[in-house]
């Protein structure tokens, strides 16, 4: 059925970069044969998940929607990718991002853009926007994404769905193409919080190959999603209520506070006074992060590698026009041979977008600015932390905004990407702490686009996040 849907309505959405149909028939006739023998079978037993084109199955491409992993076959499973084929889901396709993760708005792809179900005008939100958009156009009940600075959250919220950040280190990023090793998580998309919780079971707990995964039982929260808490303290961030939050938003997520009083929760104001340096620490970070992490990609170990006879050919004439005019210096520029690949390979491979977080990246590491940026930001963001953890202190959940605004239009924002950077406001204080967060619908404009709420809470709380989620429906 899934399938079906997938070809009535992808050539619209553009939410899948492949659809392993055949691949996912086969699963699930497996899985048929194995119920029709009496054997016992995972909690996901046919139920088909779409998967961010970001992860590992070994034997099939991962392109990170960039023209650099194009041709690229995952040689191994991703921990998430074998938990999934452990608890017998269905592998039903692979969906369109923004490339290498980074962007809101998944028009870096540099193979599609993905359209909002709810008016195929808009961006459906990124960098995980196929992920979203596949859950929202019922191609898939359940998807993965990533989420580095919103990618999970700003899409669920974008198109009315429900995804969730969960704790760093929870969900193993083994087979995961790192984008900012110290910010990246692994997470669920679904179209209720009780699904979203029984996917994160399937791919939460610790793993040997990520140094940096918890070393704690992850516990199921399926079972006890449904519980309701009681005394509930909820948090409300006065800063959240910054200049720029759209009426609409602002409107919905106080309907949302009103709804958690009414369900008897005690609503508790707390201050979050570095708030508003999240953005401006996220965009040092993670490029920082990204320009090391991205280095690999050389045309030499991985990758799209240019076209080295035509570029021999390049250098030589390049090489036989300096020596006729006899320019010392001139000759001296030419490139070697190897370093002329690095760069024509990268300039190829990467998008727009990508080479500017290398330089952002590269210039914040540099000599001479690297304590003034990134060793900077590394302090600010441990301020940031111990703003949620004094505000923690007092409340058992925080509750906000996802966006400051619902979907924007498709191409509204390509040429400026300040503003798009801007509309992380709400979700990269979660990734620079740490934190889970979940964003769940609350609530529609009245042009009739979804609208998210967004609650976080303190590490390794995911039970408590997911039960005080599941009252707001
Ligand atoms: N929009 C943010 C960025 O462009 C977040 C991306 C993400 O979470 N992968 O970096």
């Amino acid at each position: 059925a899934h399938l079906d849907r997938i070809t009535a309505v992808d050539d619209r959405v553009g939410a899948f970069l492949k659809v392993t149909g055949e691949r996912a028939l086969a699963q699930a006739a497996a899985i048929d044969k194995r119920r029709a023998a009496g054997e016992s079978l995972g909690p996901l037993a046919g139920l088909p998940v779409a998967v961010k084109d970001v992860l590992c199955d070994e034997g099939e491409i991962v392109t990170c929607a960039s023209r650099m992993l194009e041709h690229f076959r995952a040689p191994y499973d991703a921990t998430v990718i074998a938990k999934l084929k452990a608890a017998d889901a269905v592998l039903i396709g692979r969906t369109n991002m923004d490339e290498f993760a980074m962007g809101g708005s998944t028009e870096n792809s540099a193979f599609q853009p993905t359209h909002n179900p709810w008016d195929l005008a808009r961006s459906p939100g990124g960098s995980s926007g196929g992920s979203a958009a596949a859950v929202a156009a019922c191609e898939a009940p359940l998807a993965i994404g990533t989420d580095t600075g919103g990618s999970i959250r700003q899409p669920a919220a974008l198109c009315g769905v429900v995804g969730m950040k969960p704790t760093y280190g929870r969900v193993s990023r083994y087979g995961l193409v790192a984008f900012a090793s110290s910010l990246d998580q692994v997470g669920p998309f679904a179209r209720t919080v009780e699904d979203v919780a029984l996917l994160y079971d399937a791919i939460a707990g610790h793993c040997d190959r990520d140094s940096t995964s918890a070393n704690l039982e992850a516990k199921p929260t399926a079972p006890v999603v449904n519980e309701p808490l009681k005394g509930l303290r909820v948090g409300v961030v006065p800063e959240h209520y910054a200049e720029g939050l759209d009426p609409e938003v602002k409107a919905a997520i106080d309907a949302g506070v009103e709804r958690y009083r009414d369900l008897g929760a005690e609503i508790v104001e707390v201050h979050l006074p570095h708030a508003a340096h999240g953005i401006a620490t996220y965009y040092v970070i993670a490029p920082s992060e990204a320009s090391s992490n991205l280095a690999r990609y050389d045309g030499v170990h991985y990758g799209h590698r240019t076209d080295e006879t035509a570029m021999h050919a390049e250098l030589a004439a390049e090489r036989k026009a300096a020596a006729e005019t006899g320019d010392k210096a001139a000759i001296k520029k030419i490139d070697t041979a190897l370093v002329r690949l690095y760069r024509k390979s990268r300039t190829e491979g990467f998008g727009p977008e990508v080479q500017r977080r290398i330089m952002l990246g590269v210039y914040a590491l540099s000599e001479g600015y690297a304590d003034a940026y990134y060793v900077k930001a590394l302090q600010v963001r441990r301020l940031i932390r111990q703003d949620y953890d004094q505000a923690f202190e007092k409340v058992d959940v925080i509750l906000g905004p996802t966006t400051p605004a619902p979907a924007f239009k498709l191409g509204e924002l390509t040429d400026d990407p300040l503003s798009m950077y801007l509309l992380d406001l709400y979700t990269v204080s979660a990734n620079l702490a740490g934190l889970p967060a979940i964003s769940v619908p609350c609530g529609m404009s009245k042009s009739g686009l979804p609208i998210g709420l967004q609650l976080m809470a303190p590490p390794l709380e995911e039970e408590r996040l997911l039960r005080a989620a599941r009252m707001h429906e």
